[in-house]
């Protein structure tokens, strides 16, 4: 979403007559777009506008995204050298706060809640063959220890036209792929029952965009994947059999601390579910090691949930606490080297996985898009299968956005090497 955000402000910048430099030295604006889900990522993004504050040419340098959300004007304390602060929810105010901020700085603008429809027509994408298309904004689910829900407020579906004429524009730009985005692209709709379009039927219009090889989406959350949605991934042939469904933790105890919405059971039976109706689909995952109070015991259950589901990747996280959510209530009581231990441990774990499903691939067919080139000489291509694993084949660039049926003959560093079938 971040990234889409960004491609967003570049669009303004450029309308505005700017374009892209190389380095920070030569800029005369620099926004940081910001993530807070990882308290690492905040200490970097300070310490390093910290440095360049320090340039010759100081540029006018802005703080955007959750960061910019969550501490508004109290990042001026932080940072002497900013000039503005643009929270998620007003990025189409861009134009306005660049003006205000060329006259006194310093400005913030920060809106608890995202209602301005933006120009996603005008962003600047960095791909021309994937593109990510915002379909819903915020989260409703109040997880405990997420900072989302204070940062970009509840959720906000966007209109079907608006997406569909959008994929189609993209469509007839050459776009092959999109990724649809939202915290929670499953309850898609909720907030607009008016307008009768469940995530299952956005996911129908979207599959009949002539010229639209792929639809991708992320993330699901457990709790709003419906029995329509399941079969609509199942069923229509431009949908990507991939799903990113966040665990978060393998004890029922943990799950409630959290504040997740559902049981280890209930989670299980929805990944059987999905399974029956989907039987080539690949689970990716979330999960956060070392919240408050959790036991080595209680670690090992998620281990084992791991194990048993057999996630084709997963992002591991060790908690850390985010100011002004409610986990903070509670005692940060695992220590460090605990968090560290567990973790490497469920990496262990997903690389074995990982390694051993890339493996059974072996000698088999998979469909690629081409996206890249690949290699010094640029003889490859690199591409990813439906179930999001990378592939690299020899190939040219003329191939570019095709769809390829590549036959793998070997697994490197959780990379598939393969060769055309003509
Ligand atoms: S569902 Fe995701 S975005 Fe929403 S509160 Fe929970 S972790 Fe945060």
């Amino acid at each position: 979403m971040n990234e889409l955000d960004s491609e967003v402000m570049a669009g303004i910048l450029e309308r505005r007559g700017f374009s892209e430099v190389t380095s920070e030295e030569e800029a005369d604006i620099l926004i940081f777009n910001t993530c807070s889900v990882r308290d690492l990522a905040e200490r970097k993004v300070l310490g390093k506008i910290g440095r360049l504050g320090k340039l010759e040419k100081r540029p006018l340098i802005g703080i955007a995204g959750c960061m910019a959300s969550s501490k508004k004007e109290a990042l001026f304390q932080k940072v002497p050298y900013l000039d503005f602060v643009v929270g998620t929810n007003n990025i189409h105010e861009l134009d306005a706060i660049l003006d205000e901020a060329l006259q006194k700085r310093p400005v913030t603008r920060v809106s608890p809640q995202f209602t301005e429809e933006l120009d996603y027509k005008r962003a600047k994408r960095k791909d021309s063959i994937k593109a990510s298309v915002s379909i819903i904004r915020g989260c409703n689910k109040f997880c405990t220890y997420c900072v989302v829900p204070y940062t970009r407020g509840r959720e906000v579906s966007r209109l079907p036209e608006s997406i569909v004429d959008e994929c189609k524009t993209l469509a007839d730009r050459g776009y092959k792929e999109v990724m649809l985005l939202g915290q929670n692209v499953n309850s898609y709709g909720k907030d607009r029952p008016e307008w009768g379009c469940s995530f299952a039927a956005l996911l129908g219009r979207l599959n009949d965009i002539s010229g639209l090889e792929r639809i991708r989406f992320m993330t699901s959350h457990p709790v709003d994947i419906s029995d329509e949605l399941m079969v609509a991934i199942g069923a229509l042939r431009h949908v990507a059999e991939y799903v990113h469904f966040p665990l978060q933790a393998g004890s029922n105890r943990i799950l409630r601390k959290m504040n997740r919405g559902y049981t280890v059971e209930e989670y299980l039976q929805k990944v059987q579910k999905l399974r029956a109706l989907v039987p080539d689909v690949a689970l990716g995952t979330d999960i956060i090691v070392g919240f408050p109070g959790e036991t080595e015991d209680e670690f090992r259950q998620t281990y084992d949930m791991v194990e048993q589901i057999g996630y084709s990747n997963s992002y591991l996280f060790a908690y850390s606490p985010r100011k002004g959510t409610p986990s903070t209530r509670w005692a940060d009581d695992v220590p460090k080297e605990a968090k560290e231990e567990r973790l490497q441990k469920l990496i262990d774990l997903q690389n074995r996985i990982t390694t051993s499903h890339l493996e059974s691939l072996i000698g088999k067919e998979v469909e690629v898009l081409a996206e890249e080139e690949s290699g010094k000489d640029a003889t490859c291509l690199k591409g990813r299968t439906r179930t999001w694993y990378n592939v690299v084949f020899p190939g040219s660039s003329d191939q570019l956005g095709t769809l390829q049926r590549v036959v793998v003959q070997k697994v490197i560093n959780q990379t598939l090497f393969g060769t055309i079938i003509t």
